[in-house]
């Protein structure tokens, strides 16, 4: 995008990527249909030890502006849920309409070499890639975060960073599945089982699915709360989050001869019911439990406290949050501020989005501010 614009504002672009083909992560985002952009981008969707420096670029180059780009290609597309615009046909129509976009820019491409030195001297960056140099009064790192390292993605952004004495705040995956061991390690038994919960973690809560596997959580209530979610931190999840408060002292009044499990199982799948049953532990019918322990009961439904001991990494996660600092960098052109010229956008900055299309309308709308400026 950065190159596209800066090409078709007259700069002269040379566009370096060490992978074979551009925008593999394009490729595979979205379930290879490309989740695009988010009709609710809003800078609160957004993580950032400075939540107001992605207003900026946010507030200029907005989802509106990119979908007419996507139309303008005529890319079919759709809204999914929440907002969530995906191409109806596939993510390789968004990779092909930025290549366009750079051809008319003449941008000129130079892929499969990898970046062996960057040197600053005079107002001019030299890059070495592969056996080839370039110069020029301009540098951008673009070069993403480390999620999904089989795919070429490196920490690069980072190390190139820290050599120009900018601040890394320290990256973590997110977006990405938790793991659970200790007596937790019981709830992976019901692999594949998915019900709608919210999912808090501090202040933060989601409403979405969530997904038990083999090795913990996932489904997109546990991905957005991951980013969230610190070592050591204790998840709250309503299982049942479309029950009032004496639900189940109702559902005693009413099914006595019932028990807890069917009880439960109203509200989410039977294994899962059969399990949460289990933990809770009233094995009688519920005409032969007190109100206290079903208020007991629904207070643990509502508020299921999962202490999950990691992550499954960099390997599997979306989004990598942390990043290159924002106090070093201007909010409006995305420049470091003490080396003019040198540019840092996309998720290599310390701004993370929400899954859902909000990481790339912050890759565009990044990237789209620093080429106004170049
Ligand atoms: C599985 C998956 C699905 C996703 N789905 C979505 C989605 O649907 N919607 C959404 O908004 N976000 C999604 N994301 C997140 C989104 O893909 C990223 O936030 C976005 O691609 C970031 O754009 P970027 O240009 O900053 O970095 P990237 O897209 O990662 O691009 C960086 C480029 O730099 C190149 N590079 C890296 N290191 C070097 C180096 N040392 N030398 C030269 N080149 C280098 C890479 O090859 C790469 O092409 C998904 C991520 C993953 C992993």
């Amino acid at each position: 995008m950065c190159a596209a614009v800066a090409g078709q504002r007259g700069r002269r672009v040379l566009l370096i990527d060490h992978n074979d083909e551009p925008g593999r992560k394009i490729l595979i985002s979205g379930g290879g249909r490309c989740n695009f952009t988010n009709l609710g981008t809003a800078p609160d969707r957004f993580l950032s030890q400075n939540p107001h420096f992605a207003k900026s670029a946010l507030g200029r180059y907005t989802p509106a502006e990119f979908l007419a780009l996507v139309e303008r290609h005529g890319i079919a597309w759709h809204e999914k849920t929440l907002g969530q615009l995906f191409c109806d046909g596939s993510a390789r129509q968004i990779v092909a309409m930025l290549l366009d976009e750079c051809a008319k820019g003449g941008v000129d491409l130079a892929l499969g070499g990898a970046v062996t030195a960057v040197d600053h001297a005079d107002s001019r960056f030299r890059v070495r890639y592969g056996v080839r140099e370039a110069e020029a009064p301009a540098l951008v790192i673009a070069t993403g975060g480390p999620s999904i390292p089989k795919i070429g993605a490196t920490g690069f952004a980072y190390d190139l960073a820290r050599r120009f004495g900018l601040k890394v705040v320290e990256p973590r995956p997110a977006l990405v599945p938790l793991t659970l061991g200790g007596d937790e390690v019981l709830f992976r038994s019901l692999a594949g089982v998915a019900t709608e919960v919210v999912a808090k973690c501090g202040k933060a809560a989601f409403r979405e699915a969530a997904l038990f596997t083999h090795r913990g959580l996932s489904g997109p209530a546990i991905l957005q709360i991951s980013s969230y979610w610190r070592h050591g931190e204790t998840l709250a999840i309503d299982m049942a989050p479309d029950r009032k408060p004496g639900w189940l002292r109702e559902a005693k009044r009413q099914q006595p001869r019932t028990t807890l499990r069917r009880a439960i199982a109203g509200a989410v799948p039977d294994r899962l019911a059969e399990a949460l049953a289990e933990h809770i532990g009233i094995a009688a019918e519920l005409g032969n439990a007190t109100d206290r322990a079903l208020e007991a009961a629904e207070r643990s439904l509502a508020g299921w406290r999962f202490s999950p001991n990691g992550t499954e990494g960099f390997a599997k996660a979306e989004v990598t949050i942390g990043g290159v600092s924002t106090a070093d960098l201007s909010s409006q052109t995305m420049e470091a501020r003490r080396v003019p010229g040198l540019r840092v956008i996309g998720e290599a900055v310390d701004v993370t989005g929400w899954l859902g299309g909000y990481n790339f309308q912050w890759a565009w709308a990044s990237g789209w501010a620093a080429a106004q400026a170049i």
